[in-house]
């Protein structure tokens, strides 16, 4: 062994500890973001994970891993010990986990192979009776980083059940001995055992009587499919029950002049995992609407110097926070009054005292509703991706930010090869699928800072903010041969399909130019053979 290569093995080393350490940190945090409430030795079990990673970087030469600890660290330091944790730390805490997530997936050149994303997940059982069929699902489904175990019998699935409960079942209607629905037997005896049920996919070789479709559905069945399925179907139906990209806290932006309510607030949105910016200043709000971009604005009806009505006006004054709901609080009683409100662009009326439990549930409404409408109106819906539109103006938005900051902007294009064949051999459905496939793939192995849009047809953009061009290059690349490996299922026979992309850097021009700028490498590209990533010069 050469030098070098001795070298570059312990080097390959040293890197590996460090990931392990930077992901043990964020595994300590997303546990944390998953269960909701703060233990009680949160601070210093992040504290003493932040030192340890800090250390390594330093000693490994891995400066952006350091520098994410360093700036964890002097969070937790403003952080008092024996105090709750606030908002604004949660959030500091948030943006250097962020930060550090962002150089764990950029991984450098000199570090192996590691699977995508999956800091902590629950398992998903599968109890098939037919076990080749299992292994083949899990195969595929390790390509989406998911954590999935084939089970081989009841007594199996009892005991996996009551050791960690899993994030969804996928079990035959028949799985185990005997005769009769036995999976749903078993099912009901697991799900005595908790509070909440496990959402449960049955499926069955017989459409199934209406009395076992009563008690599958009563047992936790989300699903029941009684065709034989195929794995891409199924891992398209997992992944919708299963919590792989967790939905993103509310953001809930408060105004209330009173301190002591304003700190209730505070208290009840955090209970309830949202993410909250309260204000006591109602002069503060225009700030916040522009730095924390609220999903959801609750505002107290009587304040010092203006009321949440004239608030409510200014804020739906900017078209772009036209459909973002507003809740107002209050102790007035007098209904017309509050019709009043109502009319002045509010979208809820809530009087105080207020029940948590009926705030929170209206928060839960009101958001769930806003997002779906806001999806419709920026999303694409075979992909769940940003349309066309909403990329551009994206990237106008980002272009504008790496402009003000000076930091640098990427962005590709990527177009699926020879895809019309894929259509014309295996069916325009399948060609949909594989479609939906390479954007949950996209999803998964980007940060969440990346935007993805579906530009078009079999084309995709992706603006990359804070990423120079050979980082791009380096993730796309990698993006790209995963990709290609992955088995795309098609009845009887799996195939496999490949991307071409063109990468550009942001230099000073404008967005259709720089579009421009990487359809032309994306074309480069394609006519060097396909399969490959290009970069503009
Ligand atoms: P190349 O490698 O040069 O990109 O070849 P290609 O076959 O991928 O490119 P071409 O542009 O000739 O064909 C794109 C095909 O994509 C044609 C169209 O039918 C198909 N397509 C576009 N949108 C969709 C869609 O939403 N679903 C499916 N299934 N197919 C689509
Ligand atoms: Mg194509
Ligand atoms: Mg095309």
């Amino acid at each position: 062994m050469t030098d070098a290569s001795q070298q570059d093995k312990l080097r390959q080393h040293f890197a590996r500890r460090v990931t392990t350490q930077a992901r043990v940190l964020l595994e300590i945090w997303q546990k944390y973001r998953n269960s909701g409430d703060t233990p009680q030795n949160l601070r210093e079990d992040l504290q003493k994970a932040s030192e340890k990673l800090i250390r390594y970087a330093r000693r490994f030469d891995m400066t952006s891993h350091a520098e994410a600890g360093e700036r964890l660290r002097s969070v937790l330091e403003s952080w008092p010990e024996s105090e709750a944790l606030d908002a604004q730390t949660r959030d500091d805490i948030q943006a250097g986990m962020d930060q550090l997530s962002r150089c764990t997936l950029r991984r450098s050149d000199q570090e192996e192979e590691e699977p995508p994303r999956t800091y902590l997940r629950t398992p998903i059982y599968l109890a098939f009776n037919d076990g080749d069929y299992a292994q083949r699902i899990i195969r595929q489904m390790e390509f989406f980083g998911f954590r999935a175990a084939a089970i081989n019998s009841t007594e199996e699935l009892i005991e996996e059940c009551n050791r960690q409960k899993p994030e969804t079942i996928v079990i035959d209607v028949d799985f185990g001995e005997g005769d009769g629905p036995t999976g749903i037997d078993t099912i009901e005896t697991i799900q005595e055992k908790h509070e909440t049920p496990i959402p449960i996919l049955y499926i069955s070789e017989s459409d199934g009587s209406i009395e076992t479709r009563l008690r599958a559905v009563r047992s936790g069945g989300e699903e029941f499919f009684y065709r034989a399925l195929d794995p891409g179907q199924l891992i398209e139906k997992i992944e919708s029950y299963s919590y792989v990209n967790p939905a993103e806290p509310y953001k809930v932006l408060a105004v209330d002049d009173s301190r002591a309510q304003a700190k209730y607030m505070e208290n009840v949105l955090e209970k309830a995992g949202m993410r909250s910016r309260v204000l006591t200043d109602p002069m503060e709000v225009i700030n916040a609407l522009e730095d924390f971009s609220p999903e959801i604005i609750i505002l107290d009806m009587y304040m010092p110097g203006c009321t949440g009505m004239e608030i409510a006006k200014v804020i739906r004054q900017q078209d772009q926070l036209h459909s973002v709901p507003i809740i107002y609080l209050s102790a007035e009683e007098d209904v017309s009054k509050q019709l009043h409100a109502m009319s002045m662009g509010g979208d809820d009326f809530l009087t105080k005292p207020i029940d948590p439990k009926h705030l929170i549930a209206t928060l839960h409404n009101r958001g769930r509703r806003a997002r779906s409408l806001l999806a419709l109106m920026i999303r694409d819906s075979l992909t769940g991706l940003y349309n066309h539109t909403h990329s551009l103006h994206l990237l106008e938005n980002e272009i504008g930010r790496a402009r003000q900051h000076g930091h640098a902007l990427t962005y590709a294009m990527l177009d699926i090869d020879y895809f019309k064949k894929v259509n014309d051999t295996y069916g325009h459905p399948i060609g949909d699928r594989v479609l939906r496939s390479l954007s949950l793939f996209l999803k998964q192995r980007l940060r969440k800072t990346d935007h993805i849009g579906r530009y078009g047809g079999e084309e995709f953009a992706i603006i990359l903010p804070e990423t120079t061009l050979s980082d791009a290059r380096n993730v796309m690349n990698e993006i790209r041969e995963k990709f290609s490996e992955l088995q795309q299922p098609a009845a009887g026979t799996d195939f496999t399909v490949t991307f071409s992309c063109g990468l550009a850097a942001w230099e000073g021009e404008s967005p259709q130019e720089l579009c421009e700028k990487a359809d032309r490498v994306l074309y480069e590209a394609k006519k060097a053979g396909r399969n490959r990533v290009n970069v503009a010069e």
